[in-house]
């Protein structure tokens, strides 16, 4: 589905231009993308290190080198569904992966599509033709931290989402990076994620300094070789997260207590581990898939 859309990322732009103020213009981009579909939504200035230097899968020639085309980017999540992720690694979760994409790409693809439409040019990013690293992009657009499974730890749902990206020349009124020490404090002890990953691809231990920044680096190669073992895209990390729990009333409150106090954080560290485990099995899906 994501293949049909690759070649519709970018097409022509109107000729005719439509005159908002940057702040009317950046409010009204964002309504669109949430009436689209997208779940939170944020505009960085878009930078060097936000593009790819060359050209991998997608549109264009292999091993071309990318320009950084545009001057702003627009990101935002989509929601994966709690109960599908908490099958992994088994199918139900690449089936939750598959519909997510093409949903981020659905939104990306249409949210692009209108600002052509208003005269300015701009180009979707979506699965299989990405040519930004969304997950920085949507850290410096202030919707979360990287975590230690190095995806983006959003505030309601934490890693349990997939990006959607929009590069546009429109001008814009960028948002604030949130640098987010509850979530960097919440990794460093937990470690849940590397302590249930089969491929081990997932450090333990503090951040550490990889080309210039501080972070954890995930092992890309076994990984993926496990996806290749498994035939799914795993995402147990994803599903054992406890960034990751629904949004009810009650997780809600702990999400509260994490963002505020270290002790806190300490105490739901120990529940979560009481209730659901230090090494979280597998889940049944919703009755009607069947792994
Ligand atoms: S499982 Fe724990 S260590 Fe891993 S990303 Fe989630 S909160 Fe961080
Ligand atoms: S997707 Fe699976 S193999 Fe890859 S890092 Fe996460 S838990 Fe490990």
């Amino acid at each position: 589905m994501t293949e049909s859309l690759r070649e519709a990322v970018d097409c022509q732009i109107s000729d005719q231009t439509l005159s908002l103020s940057a702040q009317e213009m950046t409010r009204y981009i964002k309504d669109l993308a949430v009436f689209y579909g997208a779940k939170d939504i944020g505009v960085t200035p878009l930078q060097p290190y936000h593009v790819y230097s060359h050209i991998g899968r997608g549109t264009g020639d292999y091993g071309e080198t990318l320009p950084v085309e545009h001057a702003y980017a627009i990101v935002f999540t989509v929601e994966m569904d709690f109960e599908m992720v908490g099958t992994s690694p088994y199918l139900p979760t690449s089936m939750e992966t598959g519909k997510q994409y093409v949903e981020a790409a659905r939104v990306a693809v249409q949210l692009a599509a209108a600002i052509r439409f208003l005269g300015y040019p701009a180009r979707a990013h979506i699965d299989g033709n990405y040519r930004v690293i969304a997950p920085l992009v949507a850290r410096d657009a202030g919707l979360g931290e990287i975590g230690r499974m190095t995806l983006l730890m959003t505030p309601m749902e934490g890693p349990r989402v997939r990006l959607g990206v929009v590069t546009t020349d429109l001008a814009l009124i960028p948002d604030a990076r949130k640098p987010d020490q509850a979530v960097i404090d919440f990794c460093t002890i937990c470690e849940k994620c590397a302590r249930v990953c089969p491929s081990r691809s997932i450090p333990f231990g503090p951040r550490e300094e990889v080309d210039g920044a501080l972070r954890w680096k995930l092992n890309p190669d076994t990984c993926f070789r496990y996806w290749a073992v498994v035939g799914t895209d795993c995402a147990r990390c994803m599903s054992v997260c406890p960034y990751s729990h629904p949004d009810s009333f009650s997780h809600n409150l702990i999400r509260w207590g994490i963002a505020r106090s270290g002790a806190f954080r300490r105490f739901a560290l120990m529940m979560d581990d009481l209730f659901y485990g230090k090494k979280p099995r597998p889940k049944l899906g919703p009755g009607w898939v069947d792994h």
